[in-house]
């Protein structure tokens, strides 16, 4: 956006760094990564450029839900980013240790460091991840820190409290990793990449020199393209002896002995509590993965635990192929601070100090995806507040980040939030190939991408559109093109000269056409719903002398204070009976303000 930008980090070499498996995408997520590919992110061209694995999940059900996934090279993944932000116009970057933020007036105007060197700014995004006051069990062993070998924020929680915001304890964990030659893989299921690889970026709307600024520059691999050399992940179970290994230690566990206060992500659980929340299943599924082309290091995906050591090396060996594994790393739980996200407006500015933005697993949010999406909304909307222009707000009917900061600022969360695609109403609007044509209305104005990829979409917006048309509206021998590929599901047969139009417009092209109906009626939803989101709440409302509204509501939408009444109807505790009086307040404080 061409601001003049800080990124303050405690260790450079760990930019990007994947604290957990180097895996992008899946259920969700993947269609996330593509609308931050959309809207100018790095992460989906970052992915496919550092990809060991692609995978398309739910390949049999409808388009909206297949999502990609890849395992990527940890390291490359990492390193390209890096090098990435380095070639970053107007970005400057430095390696210390944020230890405060500088607050004048109630705004936040720069930070404080453990160099003792002071930045100024306009605008201020904090994305701690796991850091914040960070600590790590192993059992009963307990060392602080972010992530295993780095260090913990100890000092900036308080700066957070000092500005009035709350903060509360959340857990994650990771699992063992083991060292690939000690693994027997014989007797183990192969999971190979898929042949045709689902990529994340829209490489077909930008220029080759986007592709390859960084890991090709000079020379070029001949004959390379992302998905080429794919490696293979395993996959093993639990036994009966792993569960009477984790069932007679659970005493032992940091999180069952009641040594960690932070509420962990109930869907990526650890391994101990799997087996006591879904006791009537004989065993789990576990993959094993690889963490890079130029390692041996393993990961086992769906062994998270907070377990002692010696416990864990028994209850890998337990484990068929890894009998006799040797543990590179071990698994470890993490707890930190978190501030609850309704304190934030939805440009995820801060609600309790000025300029202060908040973005990633700081706002009890799990997953790269999540987070990435958060930093990429948070960055924009910091350049938008120092323009003095409104923010970007994705719509939940736009994309799934639409809904996942809608559902922070306005539900908050009590647990890690992951993103899936049930808690998007309108997901069959959101299959990942039309990403970027849903939001161009976002990209283009505020200058995301280049003036050649925003032409590049237009034109392929405008061919979809042409070809939507022609279908409904032109006679094949037998009857209405569209009627008939709806009829027959028969997609062979297709106007000749869409089939030369690229693979991209084809797909969505037919995606449109196939689910016309369930698609129009989505639309409609849509519409009926978009006037409650227009109807703005007086920013003075007193919502506990509201004649007839309960108690309850009258006090969650004090603390919420939503925006407009479509935030208000999203509040839990909140009910249509009271949304109705609110509604009814506020056109009758209208009228007396049009009159007075
Ligand atoms: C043990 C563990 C297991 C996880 N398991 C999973 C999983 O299975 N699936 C999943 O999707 N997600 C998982 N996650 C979560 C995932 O790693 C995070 O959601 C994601 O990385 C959060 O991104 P972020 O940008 O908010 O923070 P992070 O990726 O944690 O990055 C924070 C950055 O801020 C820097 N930093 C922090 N404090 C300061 C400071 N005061 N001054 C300067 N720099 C600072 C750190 O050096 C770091 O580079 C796990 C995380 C951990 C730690």
């Amino acid at each position: 956006m061409g601001a003049s930008t800080l990124l303050l980090t405690g260790n450079i070499d760990t930019i990007a760094q994947m604290s957990c498996n180097p895996a992008i995408g899946g259920q969700a997520k993947g269609q996330m990564v593509r609308e931050i590919d959309a809207l100018g992110g790095e992460m989906a061209i970052n992915t496919d450029l550092t990809a060991i694995q692609f995978r398309l999940l739910n390949e049999s059900k409808g388009p909206a839900v297949r999502s990609p996934r890849a395992q990527c090279d940890k390291k490359a993944y990492q390193f390209r980013l890096k090098h990435t932000l380095e070639l970053q116009k107007n970005l400057q970057i430095f390696q210390a240790t944020v230890t405060g933020l500088i607050y004048k007036n109630g705004r936040v105007v720069g930070c404080q460091t453990n160099l003792d060197i002071e930045f100024m700014g306009h605008t201020v995004v904090v994305t701690t991840g796991t850091f914040l006051r960070g600590l790590m069990h192993v059992g009963q062993n307990k060392n602080e820190g972010g992530r295993l070998g780095d260090f913990s924020a100890k000092t900036l929680s308080a700066s957070l409290i000092e500005a009035g915001i709350e903060l509360q304890r959340l857990k994650t964990g990771t699992p063992p990793r083991l060292l690939g030659r000690s693994i027997n893989f014989t007797g183990l299921q192969e999971q190979k990449g898929d042949a045709k690889p689902t990529l994340f970026a829209f490489h077909d709307t930008r220029d080759p020199e986007d592709l390859f600024h960084v890991e090709q520059t000079g020379e070029r691999r001949l004959g390379w393209s992302p998905g080429s050399e794919q490696v293979s992940c395993w996959m093993t179970y639990t036994t009966p002896a792993s569960e009477k290994i984790v069932r007679d230690n659970l005493h032992k566990s940091a999180m069952y002995s009641g040594e960690i206060e932070g509420i962990g992500p109930r869907y990526c659980p650890s391994i101990e509590d799997k087996f006591v929340r879904f006791a009537d299943k004989p065993r789990h599924l576990l993959f094993l993965e690889p963490e890079g082309r130029s390692t041996n290091e393993y990961y086992i995906n769906g062994l998270s635990t907070s377990l002692p050591f010696d416990v864990q090396l028994d209850l890998v060996h337990s484990i068929p192929g890894l009998e006799q594994a040797v543990l590179l790393r071990p698994a470890y739980a993490v707890e930190y601070d978190f501030a609850p996200p309704t304190q934030l407006f939805p440009s995820l500015e801060s609600r309790k100090a000025e300029n202060l933005f908040l973005a990633g697993q700081i706002n009890g949010t799990s997953g790269y995806e999540e987070a990435a999406a958060q930093g990429l909304i948070a960055g924009v909307n910091a350049v938008l507040k120092v323009r003095g222009e409104a923010p970007l707000i994705i719509q939940r009917h736009e994309g799934y980040i639409g809904v996942l900061i809608d559902d922070l600022v306005t539900k908050g969360t009590i647990e890690p939030y992951r993103m899936f695609t049930s808690r998007a109403e309108h997901r069959l609007l959101f299959n990942h190939g039309s990403a970027e044509l849903r939001l161009i209305e976002h990209s283009k104005p505020h200058k995301l991408l280049s003036d050649s990829r925003i032409s590049n979409i237009s034109h392929k917006l405008s061919r979809v559109h042409y070809w939507q048309n022609y279908l409904e509206n032109t006679r094949s021998g037998a009857g209405i093109w569209a009627e008939g590929i709806r009829r027959d599901k028969e997609i062979a047969i297709l106007p000749s000269e869409l089939n030369t139009e690229t693979p991209e417009i084809r797909e969505e092209v037919l995606y449109r056409v196939i689910y016309a109906g369930y698609l129009d009626r989505e639309l409609r939803q849509v519409e009926k719903l978009k006037h409650v989101e227009k109807i703005r709440i007086p920013l003075e409302i007193n919502y506990a002398a509201i004649p007839g509204m309960r108690r309850e509501s009258a006090l969650k939408l004090a603390q919420f204070r939503p925006q407009n009444l479509g935030q208000a109807s999203r509040i839990s505790g909140v009910n249509p009976a009271d949304i109705s009086i609110l509604m009814i307040q506020i056109a009758a404080q209208r009228r007396a303000a049009e009159q007075s």
